[in-house]
C-alpha cells in the first residue's frame, strides 16, 4: 500500500536531482524527491572548481563540443554533447535566476581554462561552486511544494500498470515517472580497492544496479576517472581534490628534480597517467608517511588570483600548517568520477520508458573521459531536461 502518490519521483538530492525536481515542479507536476541521507549530502556540493559555458568572445558552443569530444577521445555521444554545450549559457542564466552569483571581473564572468580546454570557459563561485549551485537549487526546491524524503534510500523499484512503485526507506511511493539522479559509485569502488576517493560516502552505485536489474542499458561503465590532483599530504588532506583551477591559475606539476614532466592542463586521463608513470620511473617524491607523490607547484599562483578563486583551498591547507603560496604541495591521482552510466536519449530517458537518468549516474555525455566543469553543467542541462520530460510524460 503506497503512502504517497506523485506524478514524478526523483531519486537523489545532488545538483542533477534538484535541477530535475525544480524543473518538473515548474512544468506543473506533483514531485517527490527522495535521498539516501540528508538533502545536503552529495558530491555536487563538494565541487569546487567550476562549471563550463562558452561565454568568451573567442568561444562558441561548437568549440566547447569539440573540446569535449577530443578529451573523450571521440567516445562521447555527439548528440548529447551538442545539447550539453548548446544549452550551457541558458543553464547558467537559469542558475542565476535561482540565486547563484558567479564570480565576475571586468564587466563579465571570471573565466578560467580547464584541462583539455582550448578556451577560457570555466565559471566559478570562488572555489565553492558546487556548494553555491546546490544551495540555490535546494532552497528553491524547499520553498516550493516539492515533497522531500531525506534519509529514504531507494531499495526497490517496481514497474506497475501506470508507472512505478518505489520503496524508499520507510516509505512506499508511487509515481507515473521516475528520475534517477543518485550519482556514481566511486566511494564504494575506492573502499573495495583500498584506495582514496574524493567522493561522499553515499556514492555507492546501488541505484544503477536497480535500473540494470530492471533491464536498463549502461555504457562505458568500466571507465572510472582519477582526479590528477588528490591531496597526498598532510594526512587530513588525503582524498581531497586540489581544484584543477590551481593549474588554470599557474600551478604546474614537477618531478623530484623540479622538472615539468607533462602539460599540466592536458585532459585528465593524460595528466593522471603521466603522474603515475613519473612515479614508476622513480622520479616521484614520497610523502612523510611514505605515499607516492609528485609536486604541484602552487607557489606560481599569484596571491590575487588565489584570493579570488582559491580561498577555500588556501584555508584548508593553511589550517593543516602548509601555505600553498609558499610551499609546493604533494599530490597523486585519486578515484573521483564515474564517466559512464545509464544510456539516455536527448530527453534523459533511459532505455526503459518512463525511467529517466541525469547527472553522474548517466553515461554518454563525457564518453570515457570527462573534462572538469562539465559534470555540474550536465547536472543542470540534463536535470532540467529530465524533469521537464518526466513531468510531460506523467501529465500526458
Ligand atoms: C570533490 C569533488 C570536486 C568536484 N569538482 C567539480 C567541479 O569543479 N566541476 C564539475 O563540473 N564537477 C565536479 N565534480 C563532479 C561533480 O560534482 C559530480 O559528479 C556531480 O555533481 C554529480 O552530481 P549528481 O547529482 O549526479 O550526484 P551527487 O551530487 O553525488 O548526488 C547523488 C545523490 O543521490 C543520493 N543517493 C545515492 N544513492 C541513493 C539511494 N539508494 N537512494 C536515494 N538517494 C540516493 C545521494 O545521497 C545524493 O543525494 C566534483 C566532484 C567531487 C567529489
Amino acid at each position: 500500500m503506497a503512502d504517497s502518490s506523485f506524478d514524478v519521483l526523483v531519486i537523489g538530492s545532488g545538483a542533477s536531482g534538484l535541477a530535475a525536481a525544480v524543473s518538473a515542479q515548474r512544468a506543473g507536476a506533483s514531485v517527490a524527491l527522495a535521498a539516501k541521507g540528508s538533502l545536503q549530502s552529495c558530491n555536487s556540493a563538494k565541487a569546487q572548481g567550476g562549471i563550463q559555458a562558452a561565454f568568451g568572445e573567442d568561444d562558441s558552443p561548437e568549440q566547447h563540443a569539440e573540446d569535449v569530444c577530443k578529451s573523450s577521445h571521440e567516445t562521447a555521444d555527439r548528440k548529447l554533447v551538442e545539447i550539453l554545450t548548446g544549452e550551457a549559457t541558458s543553464a547558467i542564466h537559469w542558475l542565476e535566476e535561482l540565486g547563484v552569483e558567479f564570480t565576475r571581473e571586468n564587466g563579465g564572468y571570471r573565466l578560467a581554462r580547464c584541462g583539455g580546454g582550448s578556451r577560457k570557459r570555466l565559471l566559478q563561485v570562488g572555489d565553492r561552486t558546487g556548494h553555491a549551485i546546490t544551495t540555490a537549487l535546494r532552497e528553491n526546491a524547499e520553498g516550493s511544494d516539492i515533497q522531500t524524503f531525506p534519509k529514504s534510500p531507494l531499495a526497490e523499484l517496481v514497474r506497475t500498470e501506470n508507472g512505478w512503485r518505489a520503496r524508499c526507506g520507510d516509505h512506499t511511493i508511487v509515481a507515473t515517472t521516475v528520475v534517477l539522479a543518485a550519482g556514481g559509485r566511486c566511494f564504494r569502488v575506492a573502499e573495495e580497492r583500498g584506495e582514496l576517493s574524493t567522493n561522499h560516502s553515499g556514492a555507492t552505485g546501488e541505484v544503477t544496479q536497480i535500473a540494470v536489474d530492471l533491464g536498463a542499458e549502461v555504457r562505458d561503465f568500466d571507465a572510472l576517472q582519477y582526479h590528477p590532483n588528490g591531496g597526498a599530504w598532510p594526512k587530513n588532506m588525503q582524498g581531497y581534490s586540489i581544484p584543477e583551477t590551481t593549474r588554470a591559475y599557474g600551478a604546474v606539476l614537477l618531478n623530484a628534480d623540479g622538472e615539468e614532466f607533462t602539460d599540466s592542463l592536458g585532459p585528465r586521463d593524460a595528466v593522471s597517467q603521466a603522474i603515475v608513470e613519473e612515479v614508476e620511473k622513480g622520479k616521484g617524491v614520497e610523502t612523510p608517511d611514505g605515499r607516492p607523490a609528485v609536486y604541484l607547484d602552487t607557489t606560481r599562483i599569484s596571491e590575487a588570483d588565489a584570493n579570488v578563486s582559491l580561498p577555500y583551498m588556501l584555508r584548508r591547507y593553511r589550517a593543516g600548517g602548509i601555505d600553498p603560496l609558499r610551499k609546493r604541495l604533494f599530490t597523486y591521482p585519486v578515484l573521483h568520477y564515474q564517466n559512464g552510466g545509464l544510456v539516455i536519449d536527448a530527453n534523459a530517458e533511459t532505455t526503459l520508458e518512463g525511467l529517466y537518468a541525469c547527472g553522474e549516474i548517466a553515461g554518454g555525455t563525457h564518453g570515457r573521459n570527462r573534462m572538469m566543469g562539465n559534470s555540474l553543467l550536465e547536472c543542470c542541462v540534463f536535470g532540467r531536461r529530465a524533469g521537464k520530460a518526466a513531468a510531460g510524460k506523467a501529465k500526458a
